[in-house]
């Protein structure tokens, strides 16, 4: 087949487009910055989603494109940006695949168009209805019903699967993460509270720091620790391969992530006693994150079987951290 993967040069989509050249499939890059991969079968075009020479070039002659690539922004000074990337250049890249003939159009949604932090009930199912509640999930439920729009007045297949949190094993204890950092390193998680503006979880944060580096267990107000769906790269990456091949997929909505969420109570002990790094425990203003997301429907309809549970990425994130600079 000959594939095109949107957000090339990215975490989902590199470790996609591994897996597509190692099952001897021909693939193009598409993103705003070249991959870096220098391998017989692949090729990119570098440019903007919304650019409609770039996408009609990144397109053409394609069987299938996956539109990974989106920018995953929270600041509200970035809203022009996000809406131009996820929504035109959604729009975009579909009306250059449809015209370019493309077979099949799998689209990376995400859980935030539910969203997973305020679901109407638990586990969250494909059922539940979408109330974004961010610029950034409204971007996607927007790029959904442009995916839907085609499957309905095209003859191009498409798929939309709604990602959990991702992360690349790697990443998981290292501070300067754009996810993991603010997520389990308290200076990181007081400078995104600071940028967002939050001065009450800011304060708290404050009076709990020991004054060096240090994990954070994070709770709400009531005390309960946060839970929430962390899932490693490579088994978003089987999750995208199957939506590709699969016949059962076409006209499909899954949510794809790990089987069970993390509970951070069980999970931040461990980081502390594998790092040596002090662990300290605060309750945030608000009611925090705390949802368990079923992957039932894609595991029941395509075969979806994640082997990443998180600690056997915290095995790998370890040995990562070992080699960092101190
Ligand atoms: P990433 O940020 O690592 O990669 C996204 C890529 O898209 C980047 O290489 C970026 O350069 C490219 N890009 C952004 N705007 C572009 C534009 N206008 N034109 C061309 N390229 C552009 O993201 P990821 O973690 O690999 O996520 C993949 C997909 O999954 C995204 O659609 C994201 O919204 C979705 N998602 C991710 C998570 C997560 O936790 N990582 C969770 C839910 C959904």
């Amino acid at each position: 087949m000959k594939v095109l993967v949107t957000g090339s040069a990215g975490r989902v989509g590199s470790f996609v487009i591994r897996d597509l050249l190692a099952a001897g499939h021909r693939v193009r890059g598409f993103d705003l910055r070249p991959a870096g991969i220098e391998q017989d079968g692949f090729d990119e075009v570098v440019g903007a989603f919304d650019d409609e020479e770039a996408a009609r070039r990144a397109c053409s002659d394609m069987d299938a494109v996956l539109h990974l690539g989106a920018f995953m922004s929270w600041l509200p000074d970035d809203r022009e940006k996000l809406f131009r990337a996820n929504v035109e250049g959604t729009r975009v890249v579909l009306e250059a695949a449809v015209a370019e003939k493309v077979g099949r159009f799998v689209f990376a949604s995400s859980g935030e168009v539910y969203p997973e932090n305020k679901p109407e009930f638990q586990p969250i199912t494909e059922a539940n209805g979408t109330n974004p509640l961010s610029p950034y999930g409204l971007t996607k439920l927007l790029g959904e019903e442009l995916v839907r729009f085609q499957g309905r007045v095209s003859s191009m297949e498409t798929v939309i699967l709604r990602f959990s949190h991702t992360q690349n094993a790697s990443e998981l204890l290292d501070a300067t993460s754009f996810f993991s950092g603010p997520r389990f390193f308290l200076q990181p998680k007081i400078r995104q509270q600071e940028g967002f503006g939050n001065r009450a979880a800011v304060e708290v944060l404050r009076a709990a720091d020991p004054g060096r580096p240090a994990l954070i267990l994070s709770r709400n107000e009531n005390g309960r620790p946060f839970r929430m769906h962390i899932t490693d790269t490579r088994d978003m990456a089987q999750g995208v391969l199957l939506a590709l091949t699969h016949e059962k997929a076409p006209g499909g909505t899954f949510n794809l992530g790990s089987s069970d969420p993390v509970d951070f109570a069980d999970v931040l002990p461990v980081m502390a006693q594998r790092t040596g790094l002090p662990l300290v425990t605060v309750d945030l203003p608000g009611p925090g994150v705390w949802y368990h997301t079923s992957n039932q429907h894609i595991c029941d309809t395509l075969g979806f079987a994640p082997q990443w549970p998180i600690m056997r990425m915290l095995d790998e994130a370890v040995e990562a951290w070992k080699k960092m600079p101190a």
